[in-house]
C-alpha cells in the first residue's frame, strides 16, 4: 500500500509520452526574450501558446510601476488582509476594476482559480443549487465543490439544457446560481451570453460569468463580452483573472450587489491566504490604464487571430471554433498530436498540447493562442511550419495524420 498507488494510470500514461521523446508538462523556458519569444531546448522559439493576449507582460509603463512598487512597498504583503491589513493600492486596484467594469465594487484575490473558489464559495452554500456549464475550468468546479451547493451540470453552451433543468427545478424554492465563461479556454469557443441571459432572467435566477479570457479581448474598452453584448443588468457577478490579458498574477470578482463585500469576512479562499503583492498590483492597474487607452492592441490581437485562423485554414487544418485569441486545431488522434506538436517545437513554434482528460468531448488539440504583440512576420512564420508539418504527413502518405 503506498499513498502514490492511485496515480499509477497517470505514471504509466506519462511514461508512453516520455517513450515518444515528448514531454510536453515540463516543458522548460530556458530564457524569456520577449511576450512572443524565448529560448527552448537551446532554439529561438516562437511563443505561440500563452495567454499573453495583449503582450503586456513588456509593456515599459507596466514594468515601470511593478518596480516602483518593489522598491517602494517591497516585495510582499507576507499576510492575508484582514490579519495583516490592505494596501492603499489594494485599494487602488478594486476602485480601478469597479470603475473598468461599471459595478459597485471588486474584491481582488491573489490568483484567478482563487478568484472563483472564493466568490463561489462565497456565494453559495449547502441549501443552494448551482448550475454549471459543463465543461467549466477546474477552479469553477472546485469552487462549486467547496461551497457544498447542489451541482447540476448543463450541456455546454447550451441555454435550452439550462432552460430545460430551470424548469424542473421551479418548484425548489432554493437560491440557484447560474456559472458559465465568456470563451473557452481549450475550443476558443464562445458563450452565447445574451441568451444565457435571457434565460436567468425569466427563470429570475442569479448569473455568473468568468471572462479569463474575454477581458482585454471584446468590448469598446476591453471590459469583456458581458460589456460589448451590453448585458451588464442581466449578470450578477463578473470573476476574472489578472494573468491572461493583464500581463500578471491575480483574480478578482464584482458586483453591484449591495451585500457583496460582505464576502471579505466569509470567504476562506480570501480571508486566509496572503494578499497580492505590491508589484503585482501596482502592475494591474497599469495594465488596466493601457487597455483603456489603447484600443490598438485589442485590434491587433484579432488582426493576427483572422490572419492565423485563414492560414491555417487554407492549409486544410480543422478549428475547433469560429475565429477568437485562441485556435484549437483538432487532431484525429493523441499520437498525431504528440508527433506534430513535438515537430513545431523543433521547428521553433511553441504551441499548448491539449490531451484527454483536460480537454472536452475526448479532443486532442494543438492550442494555439494569438498576441497582439506577435508580428505579422511571426503569424507568416507559424502558419509556415504548420503547413510543413502537413506536407511532411502528407508525403508519408497520412493525410488523416494532421486532420486534413
Ligand atoms: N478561469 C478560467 C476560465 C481560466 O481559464 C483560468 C486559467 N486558465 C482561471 C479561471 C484561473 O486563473 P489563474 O490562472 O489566473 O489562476
Amino acid at each position: 500500500m503506498d499513498l502514490f498507488d492511485k496515480y499509477a494510470p497517470f505514471s504509466d500514461r506519462y511514461g508512453q509520452l516520455e517513450d515518444l521523446g515528448v514531454d510536453p508538462f515540463h516543458m522548460r523556458v530556458e530564457k524569456i526574450l520577449s511576450p512572443t519569444r524565448a529560448i527552448i531546448d537551446g532554439r529561438e522559439t516562437i511563443l505561440a501558446g500563452t495567454n499573453n493576449y495583449l503582450g503586456l507582460t513588456f509593456d515599459p509603463t507596466v514594468i515601470a510601476a511593478a518596480v516602483r512598487a518593489l522598491k517602494t512597498q517591497g516585495t510582499a504583503t507576507t499576510g492575508s488582509r484582514i490579519a495583516n491589513g490592505t494596501y492603499p493600492g489594494h485599494i487602488a486596484l478594486e476602485k480601478e476594476i469597479a470603475d473598468f467594469l461599471g459595478r459597485r465594487s471588486a474584491i481582488v484575490f491573489p490568483t484567478g482559480f482563487q478568484a472563483n473558489l472564493g466568490i463561489l464559495a462565497g456565494l453559495a452554500g449547502s441549501k443552494d443549487i448551482i448550475l454549471l456549464d459543463a465543461d467549466s475550468h477546474a477552479s469553477i468546479y472546485d469552487g462549486c465543490r467547496l461551497s457544498g451547493a447542489t451541482m447540476i451540470r448543463f450541456r455546454h453552451n447550451s441555454p435550452a439544457d439550462l432552460d430545460k433543468r430551470l424548469h424542473r427545478l421551479a418548484e425548489k424554492q432554493v437560491n440557484k446560481l447560474v456559472v458559465v465563461e465568456s470563451i473557452y479556454s481549450m475550443l476558443g469557443d464562445q458563450a452565447p451570453l445574451d441568451e444565457f441571459a435571457e434565460v436567468t432572467r425569466r427563470h429570475g435566477v442569479s448569473l455568473l460569468v468568468d471572462e479569463a479570457h474575454s477581458l482585454g479581448v471584446f468590448g469598446d474598452r476591453g471590459q469583456g463580452l458581458v460589456a460589448e453584448l451590453g448585458i451588464e443588468d442581466d449578470v450578477d457577478y463578473v470573476v476574472g483573472t489578472f494573468s491572461k490579458s493583464l500581463g500578471s498574477v491575480g483574480g478578482f470578482g464584482a458586483s453591484n450587489h449591495p451585500k457583496f463585500d460582505i464576502l471579505r469576512y466569509t470567504s476562506r479562499p480570501y480571508m486566509y491566504t496572503a494578499s497580492a503583492s505590491p508589484s503585482n498590483v501596482e502592475a494591474v492597474i497599469e495594465a488596466i490604464k493601457q487597455i483603456r487607452a489603447r484600443p490598438n492592441l485589442r485590434e491587433k490581437l484579432w488582426d493576427n487571430a483572422r490572419d492565423l485562423y485563414r492560414r491555417l485554414t487554407d492549409i486544410g487544418y480543422q478549428l475547433c471554433a469560429p475565429v477568437s485569441p485562441i485556435l484549437a486545431v483538432n487532431m484525429p488522434n493523441e499520437e498525431t498530436a504528440i508527433y506534430c506538436w513535438n515537430e513545431l517545437l523543433k521547428a521553433g513554434i511553441y504551441v499548448n498540447l491539449a490531451l484527454p482528460p483536460g480537454t472536452p468531448n475526448g479532443a486532442c488539440l494543438l492550442r494555439a493562442s494569438l498576441s497582439a504583440a506577435h508580428s505579422p512576420n511571426e503569424i507568416k512564420t507559424i502558419a509556415g511550419v504548420f503547413a510543413n508539418i502537413a506536407a511532411r504527413a502528407a508525403l508519408k502518405k497520412q493525410p488523416e495524420r494532421v486532420g486534413l
